[in-house]
């Protein structure tokens, strides 16, 4: 691929605050010779706030996978084009993903120029662990397959992040409580950076109740942030590892039937010793 082909930029916007918008952003949606856009409507005025004047093109679900022709027309052209969604990062709970694979398997330049994101945003504000962490956009709106995708995510072990609209974040986080229970431990993130932005983490039995006490509080944006299930006590044995120990036992002494349950289990070998000790 020769670079006189045009460069696909990514471009992050504000989700809320306008003053989000970076440097980089505004220079590079200035130096474009097009930009896609999810909704003409929407981004038009705030393009033009920012004095941006360019050729807009429509990308949106439903003509996303027919569109790949005219951005490699475009940028075999040597034009450059910036992706832009509605609100925040492109791509994230946004179209662009059949674009970028498409061009990326191509060849082409692509280049993200990074910015506001709610599920970043909303975590790295929750005070739930960071270190690992699963995003899984939007549940379905429909009950039953709700509560299965959620059932799927009940032992997962790393703080999940969820989208949510307002109409359905009360019958979400009472799916939650359900599947997780009334101790698991969620992070609402209202409306960020926006002039009602509220943040409450808590467990689900109390965030429910306040929620549903206030419908101010129901409205605006969502992210709900979910605290992954606690980790099984290492000092403690289920049933299915006392089996194991009763089993290995009639092959071996207590002490190598304890190492290799423990070895297998990732559990503490003093534990299935004790156990062993007082259930002989
Ligand atoms: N691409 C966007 C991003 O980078 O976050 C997300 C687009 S997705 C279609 C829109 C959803 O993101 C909203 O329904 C809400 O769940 C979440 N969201 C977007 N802006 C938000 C904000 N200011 N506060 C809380 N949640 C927000």
């Amino acid at each position: 691929m020769t670079t006189a082909f045009g460069t696909l930029y990514i471009v992050a916007t504000p989700i809320g605050n306008l003053s989000d918008i970076s440097e980089r952003a505004l220079n590079t949606l200035k130096s474009v010779d097009h930009i896609a856009v999810e909704d003409t409507r929407h981004s038009a005025p705030l393009l033009k706030q920012f004095g941006i004047h360019k050729p807009l093109k429509a990308l949106h679900d439903h003509n996303e996978r027919h569109s790949l022709t005219w951005f490699i027309k475009e940028l075999e052209a040597g034009h450059s084009i910036a992706l832009i969604s509605d609100a925040g990062t492109p791509l994230i709970a946004d179209p662009g993903y059949h674009i970028v694979s498409g061009l990326r398997n191509l060849g082409f330049s692509i280049s993200p120029i990074p910015g506001p994101c709610a599920l970043i945003a909303a975590l790295s504000a929750s005070g739930l662990a960071t270190d690992h962490f699963c995003f899984e956009g939007f549940l379905s709106a429909k009950t039953a397959a709700r509560l299965a995708q959620l059932m799927a995510l009940a032992h997962e072990p790393y703080t999940m992040v969820f989208y949510e609209a307002p109409h359905r974040i009360c019958e979400t986080l009472e799916a939650m409580q359900q599947v997780f229970g009334p101790d698991r431990i969620v992070c609402l993130a209202r409306e960020l950076t926006k002039t009602f932005e509220t943040i409450k983490t808590g467990p689900l039995s109390t965030i429910i109740p306040w929620l549903k006490a206030d419908s101010n509080q129901q409205r605006g944006e969502f992210v709900i942030v979910v605290a992954g299930a606690p980790t099984p006590d290492k000092h403690e044995l289920s049933l299915d590892d006392q089996r194991l120990l009763t089993l290995l036992r009639r092959q071996m002494p207590l002490k190598a039937a304890s190492q290799l349950a423990a070895e297998y289990t990732g559990k503490s070998k003093n534990t299935f010793y004790d156990f062993g000790i007082t259930h002989d």
